[in-house]
């Protein structure tokens, strides 16, 4: 139960929760009433792109307690953010980093979209 309740504090106060509020600008890329896409602040390939559900959920894990409207919506937003970005044609690669082991490391769940290069295969 305590960890249940750290959790929420994490991502209550995690850095996307001040996105979705308004409070940190970024610049945004595609959102509708469920989510929300900005570019990435370091990007790692020409396209970056990052998606949030608008509500707090913390990982890919905690998504599955969810609404399954919120999945539909992350994943229609991954080809609009593709189509958008023109790479859609060329190919991207969709990632959710999820827990320590994953590299998360904003504890708000969040999908990279990166493309614009040829990108390499298998991740470190
Ligand atoms: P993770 O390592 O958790 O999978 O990815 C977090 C991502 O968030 C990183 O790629 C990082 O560059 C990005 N990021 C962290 N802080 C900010 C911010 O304030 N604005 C934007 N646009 N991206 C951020």
């Amino acid at each position: 139960m305590d960890m249940d309740i750290k959790s929420t504090d994490d991502v209550m106060s995690s850095i996307f929760a001040r996105v979705v509020a308004g409070d940190i600008p970024v610049q945004i890329v595609y959102e509708d009433d469920d989510v929300l896409a900005f570019t990435d602040v370091a990007p790692t390939a020409p396209v970056h792109v990052l998606i949030i559900p608008k509500v707090a959920i913390r990982d890919l894990a905690a998504l599955a307690e969810a609404p399954p409207h919120i999945t539909t919506a992350l994943m229609h937003a991954v080809m609009h953010v593709a189509n958008l970005t023109g790479i859609a044609t060329t190919g991207f690669r969709t990632v959710f980093n999820t827990g320590r082991d994953g590299g998360q490391t904003v504890p708000y769940l969040h999908a990279h979209v990166i493309g614009g290069r040829p990108l390499e295969w298998p991740p470190g």
